[in-house]
């Protein structure tokens, strides 16, 4: 079940963090309440345990409410010792925790690490989220707080925890001296019944009213949880008083969120809401593109054919993780097998990815779609005619039944009165240029896709 839960702890925490400190913990057993992992070095324990102590417990509570605690054991100490003993081994021992009042001022951000990756610079501004990035951004400057609190909703893999963590780094470089604290919602509750537990109230509160700025990601997780809701209200009050910025993450409107007590809800509301929208494919491509800059940096030895990126950002709608996911498995497999990416090689390495996203836009729709715009008879469309008038939508019909369709080279060339694989992967490839180059093509070619797309 460890492997259940490092999987959570993957997509939680990232892919960074989940590889630098939870890859390398392995599982030793469970022994009166307390589960024992081995780690690599005491260092590394100490960091795990202050840094992602409680998103591990809390998960293995989940599955097995008898566990209460967690230690770590550097390789080479005996991990049967009884860990009562040691008090470094406990995962939050309350004395031990950061959250002595100077270690706040060193290290404002001890709720989850912020991940590198998530700045504003490495975030692709797009119709979808222009909105929400401008009030991230407004926020992060960290001025006289104008609307608080900011809520940003949306749905999974849309970048609402990417916009929290940019603000956290952003305030961080810019005011210093500022306490943010960045937290999850299944964090505060977590921390919320441990000082009950441990009869820390008084700390608890004070800890919460003494930041500057506090943000809630997934606050839709203490919906139902009725003292956690009502702690909650009275630090969102207390902080609000004293006019400190809150920003709150949930994956629907604060109106949507069901169990949720109405003076919360109003109080979500009294801000500012906004909401990231789906991605269109404008956004999918440009997250592509700068993820794959990347990619090639990592990697120079590989090339990638033009038109791949276009084909994932129209074949893979569902969410920017997963569309991030099938680029990175694109350019390490491309990277193991040694060979450039294709159009082949992506088809082959993503095969369930595309399965899973694909689209039911048939060949003869697009041959429709083209017909009627360009206004031909779909007879000259397929037919054997090479004038301009006709060629050139023939070769914009092949090139979309590419982008749209999972239908292989020859079977699109048979759907067009059995025309030669060669023939529809020089069309295909014609319209890519021109697409560079002629302004009204493009244009011709967007509007279509967005039709057969609706
Ligand atoms: P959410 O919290 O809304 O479920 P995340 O913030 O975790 O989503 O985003 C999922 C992944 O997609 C992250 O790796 C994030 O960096 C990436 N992502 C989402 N939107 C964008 C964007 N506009 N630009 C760049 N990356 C993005
Ligand atoms: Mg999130």
């Amino acid at each position: 079940q460890w492997g259940s839960i490092r999987d959570e702890l993957s997509e939680t925490l990232g892919a960074s963090s989940f590889k630098n400190w939870i890859k390398p913990l392995s599982f030793v057993g469970l022994e009166d309440g307390i589960a024992r992992f081995q780690v690599p070095t005491s260092f590394m324990g100490n960091y795990v345990s202050q840094n992602f102590g409680d998103v591990i417990l809390t998960k293995i509570a989940k599955i097995d409410s008898s566990v209460r605690r967690i230690a770590f054991h550097p390789v080479g100490t005996d991990a049967a010792k009884p860990v009562a003993k040691k008090k470094e081994a406990k995962p939050m021992p309350p004395k031990e925790h950061p959250y002595s009042d100077d270690r706040v001022q060193n290290d404002p951000l001890h709720g989850l690490p912020l991940d590198k990756r998530f700045t504003f610079d490495n975030f692709v501004v797009g119709k979808p989220n222009e909105l929400a990035h401008a009030a991230a951004k407004r926020v992060a400057e960290g001025g006289p707080v104008t609307f608080n609190p900011l809520f940003l909703y949306g749905g999974v893999g849309l970048g609402k925890t990417h916009l929290m963590h940019a603000i956290a780094w952003e305030l961080r470089t810019r005011h210093p001296h500022l306490n943010v604290l960045n937290l999850s919602a299944e964090q505060f509750m977590y921390r919320f019944v441990q000082a009950l537990r441990d009869r820390k109230m008084m700390d608890f509160k004070e800890l919460f009213r003494s930041v500057d700025v506090l943000m809630v990601d997934d606050v839709q997780f203490i919906a139902g949880k009725d003292s956690t809701q009502e702690e909650f209200f009275h630090t969102f009050n207390a902080l609000v008083d004293q006019h400190k910025q809150i920003i709150i993450s949930a994956d629907r409107a604060p109106d949507e969120i069901k169990d949720l007590e109405n003076r919360i809800r109003s109080r979500l509301q009294s801000g500012l809401v906004v909401d990231l929208h789906p991605t269109d494919y404008e956004l999918r491509l440009g997250i592509l593109q700068s993820k794959s800059e990347t990619y090639s940096r990592m990697y120079p030895e590989l090339s990638v054919e033009p038109g791949i990126l276009e084909f994932l950002a129209a074949r893979i709608v569902s969410n920017v993780r997963i569309l991030e996911g099938a680029l990175t498995r694109l350019f390490a497999f491309a990277s193991l097998v040694g060979k450039p990416i294709t159009m082949d090689l992506t088809q082959e390495c993503l095969t369930d990815i595309l399965r899973v996203s694909e689209r039911k836009v048939s060949i003869e729709e697009i041959q429709r779609k083209v017909a009627d715009h360009y206004l031909i008879r779909h007879t000259d469309l397929v037919g054997p005619k090479r004038v301009r008038t006709f060629a050139r939508p023939r070769q914009i019909a092949m090139y979309l039944c590419k982008l749209l369709t999972t239908r292989s080279l020859p079977e699109i060339g048979r759907h067009f009165g059995g025309r030669d694989h060669t023939t529809v992967m020089h069309g295909v490839r014609r319209i890519e240029e021109l697409k560079k180059q002629d302004a009204q093509i493009a244009e011709d070619v967007e509007l279509l896709r967005r039709a057969l797309e609706a």
